[in-house]
Protein backbone atom coordinates (compact mmCIF):
# COMPACT_ATOMS: atom_id res chain seq x y z
CA UNK A 1 0.00 0.00 0.00
CA UNK A 2 1.53 3.05 -0.83
CA UNK A 3 1.24 6.44 0.30
CA UNK A 4 2.63 8.11 -2.39
CA UNK A 5 0.92 9.90 -5.65
CA UNK A 6 -1.31 7.37 -7.63
CA UNK A 7 -1.94 7.21 -11.27
CA UNK A 8 -4.90 6.07 -13.09
CA UNK A 9 -4.29 1.98 -12.69
CA UNK A 10 -2.48 2.12 -9.41
CA UNK A 11 -2.71 -0.99 -7.12
CA UNK A 12 -4.06 0.05 -4.15
CA UNK A 13 -5.63 -2.68 -1.52
CA UNK A 14 -7.56 -6.00 -1.95
CA UNK A 15 -11.44 -5.95 -1.80
CA UNK A 16 -11.40 -7.69 1.35
CA UNK A 17 -8.79 -4.97 3.32
CA UNK A 18 -10.88 -1.97 2.22
CA UNK A 19 -13.81 -0.85 0.49
CA UNK A 20 -13.40 1.40 -2.86
CA UNK A 21 -14.34 4.75 -2.00
CA UNK A 22 -13.90 8.28 -4.52
CA UNK A 23 -11.76 8.10 -7.21
CA UNK A 24 -10.80 4.30 -6.80
CA UNK A 25 -12.37 1.67 -8.69
CA UNK A 26 -12.62 -2.47 -8.27
CA UNK A 27 -11.98 -5.03 -10.46
CA UNK A 28 -11.60 -8.80 -9.87
CA UNK A 29 -10.91 -8.19 -5.83
CA UNK A 30 -8.36 -5.62 -6.01
CA UNK A 31 -9.00 -1.83 -5.59
CA UNK A 32 -7.18 0.85 -8.18
CA UNK A 33 -7.00 4.09 -8.08
CA UNK A 34 -9.04 6.09 -10.87
CA UNK A 35 -7.19 9.41 -11.04
CA UNK A 36 -4.16 10.97 -10.14
CA UNK A 37 -3.93 12.11 -6.70
CA UNK A 38 -3.43 11.10 -2.68
CA UNK A 39 -4.50 7.79 -1.53
CA UNK A 40 -6.29 7.57 1.88
CA UNK A 41 -7.00 4.85 3.34
CA UNK A 42 -9.90 5.53 6.36
CA UNK A 43 -9.07 2.54 9.19
CA UNK A 44 -12.36 3.32 10.87
CA UNK A 45 -15.33 2.70 7.87
CA UNK A 46 -12.15 1.02 5.93
CA UNK A 47 -12.55 2.74 2.88
CA UNK A 48 -9.71 3.94 0.40
CA UNK A 49 -10.13 6.75 -1.69
CA UNK A 50 -7.98 9.23 -3.79
CA UNK A 51 -8.31 12.42 -3.42
CA UNK A 52 -7.50 13.28 -7.17
CA UNK A 53 -4.73 16.55 -7.48
CA UNK A 54 -5.82 19.62 -8.83
CA UNK A 55 -4.26 19.62 -12.67
CA UNK A 56 -4.06 22.55 -15.25
CA UNK A 57 -5.54 20.57 -17.73
CA UNK A 58 -4.19 21.18 -21.47
CA UNK A 59 -7.14 19.72 -22.70
CA UNK A 60 -9.98 22.11 -24.27
CA UNK A 61 -13.32 21.52 -25.23
CA UNK A 62 -13.53 20.10 -28.87
CA UNK A 63 -10.48 18.52 -29.10
CA UNK A 64 -10.21 14.99 -30.28
CA UNK A 65 -8.12 13.28 -27.98
CA UNK A 66 -7.12 8.99 -27.79
CA UNK A 67 -7.03 6.77 -25.28
CA UNK A 68 -7.86 3.71 -23.67
CA UNK A 69 -10.52 2.20 -21.65
CA UNK A 70 -10.33 2.06 -18.32
CA UNK A 71 -13.02 0.45 -16.38
CA UNK A 72 -16.85 0.80 -17.32
CA UNK A 73 -20.12 0.80 -15.43
CA UNK A 74 -23.71 0.26 -16.97
CA UNK A 75 -23.75 4.07 -16.46
CA UNK A 76 -20.11 5.51 -17.21
CA UNK A 77 -16.75 4.83 -18.61
CA UNK A 78 -13.23 5.81 -17.53
CA UNK A 79 -10.70 6.77 -19.91
CA UNK A 80 -7.29 7.23 -19.86
CA UNK A 81 -6.03 10.03 -22.20
CA UNK A 82 -3.03 9.05 -24.25
CA UNK A 83 -3.21 12.05 -26.85
CA UNK A 84 -4.81 14.48 -28.49
CA UNK A 85 -5.13 14.35 -32.61
CA UNK A 86 -5.16 17.44 -33.35
CA UNK A 87 -1.38 16.92 -32.17
CA UNK A 88 0.61 14.01 -33.14
CA UNK A 89 3.59 13.32 -30.73
CA UNK A 90 2.09 15.18 -27.77
CA UNK A 91 1.61 12.78 -24.77
CA UNK A 92 -0.80 13.44 -22.57
CA UNK A 93 -0.05 11.69 -18.88
CA UNK A 94 -1.87 11.01 -15.72
CA UNK A 95 -5.32 12.75 -17.33
CA UNK A 96 -8.56 10.79 -17.50
CA UNK A 97 -12.01 11.51 -18.55
CA UNK A 98 -15.17 10.13 -18.14
CA UNK A 99 -18.37 9.28 -20.87
CA UNK A 100 -21.25 9.17 -19.38
CA UNK A 101 -24.12 7.25 -20.48
CA UNK A 102 -26.07 10.42 -22.48
CA UNK A 103 -23.22 10.96 -24.22
CA UNK A 104 -21.91 7.54 -26.10
CA UNK A 105 -23.95 6.96 -29.14
CA UNK A 106 -25.87 9.40 -31.10
CA UNK A 107 -29.24 7.12 -30.16
CA UNK A 108 -30.43 5.88 -27.23
CA UNK A 109 -28.02 2.96 -25.04
CA UNK A 110 -29.27 1.57 -22.29
CA UNK A 111 -25.77 0.40 -20.52
CA UNK A 112 -22.39 1.70 -21.34
CA UNK A 113 -21.07 -2.09 -21.33
CA UNK A 114 -22.89 -2.56 -25.00
CA UNK A 115 -20.51 -0.12 -26.36
CA UNK A 116 -17.40 -0.04 -24.42
CA UNK A 117 -14.86 -2.90 -22.75
CA UNK A 118 -11.62 -2.67 -20.23
CA UNK A 119 -9.16 -2.08 -22.70
CA UNK A 120 -10.71 -0.52 -26.06
CA UNK A 121 -8.82 2.45 -27.74
CA UNK A 122 -10.60 4.90 -28.66
CA UNK A 123 -11.13 8.38 -30.06
CA UNK A 124 -13.83 10.94 -28.22
CA UNK A 125 -14.44 14.39 -28.40
CA UNK A 126 -13.38 17.04 -24.73
CA UNK A 127 -17.07 18.46 -24.10
CA UNK A 128 -15.56 20.01 -21.04
CA UNK A 129 -12.08 20.28 -19.36
CA UNK A 130 -12.61 21.37 -16.22
CA UNK A 131 -13.92 21.09 -13.04
CA UNK A 132 -13.33 17.48 -14.71
CA UNK A 133 -12.65 15.88 -18.16
CA UNK A 134 -16.14 15.10 -19.54
CA UNK A 135 -16.56 13.20 -22.86
CA UNK A 136 -18.60 12.42 -25.96
CA UNK A 137 -18.46 9.63 -28.60
CA UNK A 138 -21.98 10.91 -30.28
CA UNK A 139 -20.26 11.90 -33.86
CA UNK A 140 -20.01 9.09 -36.78
CA UNK A 141 -16.02 9.43 -36.43
CA UNK A 142 -16.32 8.90 -32.84
CA UNK A 143 -15.88 5.24 -30.59
CA UNK A 144 -13.67 2.63 -30.64
CA UNK A 145 -10.60 2.51 -32.92
CA UNK A 146 -9.45 -1.44 -31.76
CA UNK A 147 -10.96 -3.52 -29.17
CA UNK A 148 -9.91 -6.40 -27.61
CA UNK A 149 -12.40 -9.66 -26.97
CA UNK A 150 -14.32 -9.63 -24.21
CA UNK A 151 -13.26 -13.24 -23.03
CA UNK A 152 -9.59 -14.08 -24.59
CA UNK A 153 -8.02 -10.72 -24.67
CA UNK A 154 -6.60 -10.71 -28.73
CA UNK A 155 -7.31 -7.82 -30.98
CA UNK A 156 -10.67 -8.36 -32.87
CA UNK A 157 -10.94 -8.25 -36.10
CA UNK A 158 -12.88 -6.47 -39.04
CA UNK A 159 -15.10 -8.97 -40.61
CA UNK A 160 -17.31 -7.19 -42.95
CA UNK A 161 -17.85 -3.92 -41.03
CA UNK A 162 -18.37 -5.83 -37.08
CA UNK A 163 -15.80 -7.04 -34.69
CA UNK A 164 -14.78 -10.51 -34.60
CA UNK A 165 -13.06 -12.88 -32.21
CA UNK A 166 -11.35 -15.84 -34.74
CA UNK A 167 -10.22 -17.76 -31.52
CA UNK A 168 -13.94 -17.84 -29.89
CA UNK A 169 -15.78 -17.52 -33.19
CA UNK A 170 -18.00 -14.89 -32.35
CA UNK A 171 -18.87 -11.50 -32.55
CA UNK A 172 -18.49 -8.71 -30.26
CA UNK A 173 -20.82 -4.99 -30.04
CA UNK A 174 -19.02 -2.03 -29.94
CA UNK A 175 -19.47 2.17 -30.70
CA UNK A 176 -17.23 1.94 -33.63
CA UNK A 177 -15.77 4.88 -35.18
CA UNK A 178 -17.19 5.28 -39.09
CA UNK A 179 -13.60 4.48 -39.94
CA UNK A 180 -12.63 1.48 -38.52
CA UNK A 181 -11.57 -0.71 -40.89
CA UNK A 182 -8.26 1.25 -41.04
CA UNK A 183 -7.55 0.55 -37.56
CA UNK A 184 -8.59 -3.23 -37.08
CA UNK A 185 -6.99 -5.59 -39.39
CA UNK A 186 -9.53 -7.68 -41.38
CA UNK A 187 -10.25 -10.85 -41.07
CA UNK A 188 -9.76 -13.38 -44.13
CA UNK A 189 -11.00 -17.19 -44.28
ZN1 LIG B 1 -11.88 -14.34 -28.09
Amino acid sequence: MSEEMTMPGDELATSEEYISGQGTYEKDGIIYAAVMGKPEFNQDDKTVRVVGVKSNSVLKAGDTVLGEVMNVSNTMANVVISGVEERPGYRIQGETGVIHISKVTESYTDDVRNEYRTGDLVRLRVIQASPSLQLSSREPGLGVLKARCSRCRIILFNRSGQLYCADCEKYEQRKLVDDFGMYSPEFRE
